[in-house]
């Protein structure tokens, strides 16, 4: 891909940068020019960039020490970073030097840069926030640490065999990582289990067992090199590797025990929690982090300021969703334990300097762990736990909280199994709270947080998400960054609400034009991708709709693909009539044990293969799903995509951020009012964006009102029809019973209301049709979007975190 020539920050010159890609070829990687293969000079030339970096690295942690500057730590179980040379480059502003450095060599930057691997760091939305918050903090100057697991083999690579989804390791590792630094000297023994006791006043936890965290650091560009932050991922060994008693008796296994149970800590992202033994992992994995973390922290902190009381003034903890919420009773040890603090006044510092995001309402995914597990393992915690507890509803019941309330306020669920609930506990530890969308926010204030909230009814507060215009504008759409900048100057690289200069131009038709004819090489560019990786031919000039996300039922991929078999009939019906020929494209992976997610991609594989191998619908209608959705393919189908397919169930999508990717590219959201969707609305204005379905109050009137899918479907015979072809085997002779009991959940309760919301779907979609008919008008729809989305850059909401919550701006 061409490279968009950006303003130099300085650095090396081209032949320069070529003899240091030599000497790093010869002298690191061990191979001369002509032994040397891609593979070699992919390695040097990421070496030789880091050392660049590593420059600026150095300069910017000396320039935070020297300014006795407060640091933000961002703890994340999930960095879902993608491939970095691109982007190193480009924020470096050595793009071009690069290119010619390499060109000397016979070799494309380009092609390189498909032999990095994705990090294999993160799952879905909320890894890929934490990506974009490290690269706009870089960018906004602002010191700060990434903290999380350095997974060997990530969540997984997923293969499609006959349809099915299959789970293979992620290898990304397996070349090594030219991007780390393996930090030997930071890292702390993790305790698990055993006993406390108490020694006079003081009270001592002796764990049973322990693990060592290593850190391995990755740094961090910002924008035009300002400023290089580091992404600190622990890595796990045992503190006794080999007992070499036993292995010498001939235990082989059982003396390399205790290596395996450490590396199982970091071998996967989210590992089964369905058997007690995975849940147990999961708690530990995510309280090895946590502690490794805080620990370093707190050494850094005393070891400069010397006063473990001064902590909030020098550090903001960032808890990303409650996978580190045990931060709150991890601090408080150290600080009452090791610092000898008093109860209170940790207590006030621990609140300081914590803050948390809240990613989702869905009563699921709200994390609560067995109490008997949670005290079996962090004994001491469980305590601290406890005694927080007790003040809080002391607290509560003098705010003249009822019994009701005081339950729903404590952090241990007492109904049933008794839990410990990390939500809860994250809420009390911080003083901010915030949400991750406006509609997302309030939903939280009067649901999940409602008592809480009553409680403490200044902590919850929104900070809109966004996404870095580096990655997913300048980075993924050169093309597109060049029509942007000869219409209205370069401002907007550094100033993404920039954009909104061309809001004024929206209707000029040259300008509309040239956005076009990028959108279709973007487009050919992704369909000759498709060709070669799946096999299928796509037709560029048609409408290209996009759903790429993790499966999920409230996501509603099963809607689209009704509304695909809909749609289907209709062309056979309807031979005569002038149809919009589409490509509908879908990505994504679904966890391993969610039974009807997997279902969803196989039936979308078995409507593909149905369709496209149908000669009546004469090309009109393509269904491609594609495999192994991550950040590199999402940075090629993104700005390839016509339309933007956002259409959760209202009420269910904390805020997404796919949806701002596929707006910042000039695509069109069909969508319902959730998540960011409405504030997408409210930017873009209501005319350049089809929204559909009912909003989030209404679902809940529905649920509540005892709401009857199956008079829904008889009254929609376009519905009606689609839903019998999929139950009754259409789409799968070899086992028509196979969509039996998915279309049977829609008929019997149909909690995601697809149903419901089908009709309007259906209809918004034909509406999109006779959009797509006048181009003109698509275009500056298009426009519109682009011009008036730069408000959803995460540098914006970096900086709203900045001064809110952190303190920091
Ligand atoms: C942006 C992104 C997501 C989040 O997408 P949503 O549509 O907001 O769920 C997930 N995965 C990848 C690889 C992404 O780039």
């Amino acid at each position: 891909m061409a490279s968009e020539p950006l303003p130099d920050i300085g650095g090396e010159t081209a032949s320069e940068m070529d003899a240091h890609i030599v000497k790093v070829l010869r002298h690191r990687v061990g191979k001369d020019e002509r032994a040397a293969r891609q593979h070699d000079w992919y390695t040097a030339s990421i070496l030789a960039l880091r050392d660049s970096i590593i420059d600026a690295w150095f300069a910017s942690t000396r320039r935070t020490y020297d300014e006795g500057g407060k640091r933000v730590y961002y703890l994340s179980m999930e960095f879902l970073i993608g491939r970095l040379l691109r982007d190193a480059l480009s924020n470096m502003g050595m793009t071009r030097e690069f290119e010619a450095a390499l060109s000397a060599h016979g070799l494309d930057l380009a092609q390189l840069e498909e032999l990095e691997p994705d990090a294999a760091l993160g799952n879905g939305g909320l890894g890929r926030l934490a990506a974009c918050f490290m690269e706009s903090l870089a960018t906004l100057d602002i010191p700060a640490y990434g903290y999380g697991i350095r997974y060997v083999n990530g969540m997984f690579r997923q293969r499609i065999d006959e349809g099915w989804q299959v789970e293979l390791p992620e290898t990304w590792l397996a070349h090594g990582n030219p991007w780390e630094f393996e930090r030997l000297e930071s890292s702390y023994r993790i305790g698990f289990g055993g006993e406390v006791a108490a020694d006079g006043d003081h009270v001592v936890w002796h764990p049973a067992e322990f693990v060592e965290a290593t850190a391995v650091d990755t740094p961090v560009v910002g924008w035009r090199g300002k400023r290089v932050n580091t992404l600190r991922l622990w890595t796990a060994s045992p503190l006794d590797p080999l007992k070499l008693d036993a292995f010498n008796a001939g235990d082989h296994f059982g003396a390399l025990a205790e290596q395996v149970r450490a590396e199982s800590l970091v071998r996967v992202l989210y590992p089964a929690d369905s058997s007690p033994a995975g849940q147990e992992l999961r708690l530990r994995q995510e309280f090895f982090f946590t502690a490794a973390s805080i620990q370093d922290i707190v050494r850094r902190h005393v070891q400069y300021e010397g006063d473990i009381r001064t902590l909030p003034e020098k550090a903001a903890i960032q808890l990303n969703d409650t996978h580190p919420s045990v931060a709150v009773a991890e601090l408080m040890r150290l600080m009452v334990d090791q610092h000898g603090l008093e109860f209170n006044e940790a207590w006030e510092v621990c609140k300081k300097t914590i803050s948390y995001t809240n990613h989702t309402l869905l009563p699921e995914a709200l994390e609560t762990w067995p109490l008997p597990l949670f005290e079996r393992l962090l004994p001491r915690h469980m305590q601290i736990i406890y005694a927080i507890n007790s003040r809080i509803l002391r607290e509560a019941r003098k705010a003249g909280c009822s019994d009701e309330q005081i339950a729903a306020i404590s952090l241990i669920e007492e109904s049933g199994e008794r839990r410990v609930r990390m939500a809860n506990l994250a809420f009390v530890g911080a003083h901010s709270i915030n949400g991750v969308a406006a509609l997302h926010t309030e939903l939280m204030k009067e649901t999940v947080f409602a008592d809480l909230h009553a409680l403490y009814p200044t902590r919850i507060n929104n900070k809109t998400n966004g996404v870095t215009p580096r990655r997913w504008l300048q980075q993924c759409n050169p093309g597109l960054t060049k029509v942007i900048r000869d219409a209205i100057g370069h401002d907007f690289l550094d100033d993404a609400e920039k954009l909104v200069d061309l809001a004024a131009l929206a209707e000029d038709s040259a300008l509309g034009e040239r956005i076009a004819e990028v959108k279709r090489s973007n487009k050919v560019a992704l369909a000759e991708h498709i060709k070669k990786t799946m096999g299928i031919r796509l037709d560029p000039d048609a409408l290209f709709d996009v759903q790429i996300k993790r499966i999920h039922e409230y996501k509603r991929q099963l809607l689209n693909l009704i509304e695909t078999v809909a749609l289907y009939d209709q062309i056979r019906s309807h031979p005569e009539r002038d149809w919009v020929p589409r490509v509908k494209i879908f990505g994504g992976k679904a966890a391993p044990s969610y039974h009807n997610a997997k279902l969803v991609i196989k039936l979308a594989n078995d409507i593909a293969r149905r369709v496209n191998a149908d000669p009546s619908v004469g090309g009109l209608l393509k269904v491609v799903f594609v495999p192994n959705y991550n950040v590199s393919l999402a940075e090629r189908i993104i700005p390839a995509a016509d339309l933007s397919e956002q259409i959760s169930t209202a009420g269910m999508e904390a805020s997404g951020t796919g949806n701002m990717k596929f707006a910042l590219n000039g695509a069109l959201t069909i969508g319902t009012l959730d998540g960011a969707n409405v504030e997408i609305k409210d930017h873009v204005g209501d005319e350049n964006i089809i929204i559909f379905g009912l909003t989030a109050e209404e679902v809940a009137a529905k649920r509540a009102d005892g709401y009857n899918p199956r008079e829904v479907i008889e009254g929609s015979r376009e519905l009606s029809q689609a839903l019998s072809a999929i139950a009754s085997g259409v789409f799968s002779p070899d086992d028509p019973g196979r969509y039996a009991g998915l279309i049977g959940g829609i008929y019997d309760n149909d909690w995601f209301m697809c149903a419901a919301d089908f009709d309007s779907y259906a209809a918004a979609q034909r509406s999109v049709d006779a959009r797509w008919e006048d181009p003109a008008g698509w275009r500056t729809a298009a426009i519109r979007n682009i011009a008036r989305v730069g408000w959803f850059s995460s540098d914006r909401t970096i900086a709203e975190y900045a001064k809110d919550i952190w303190k920091v701006l």
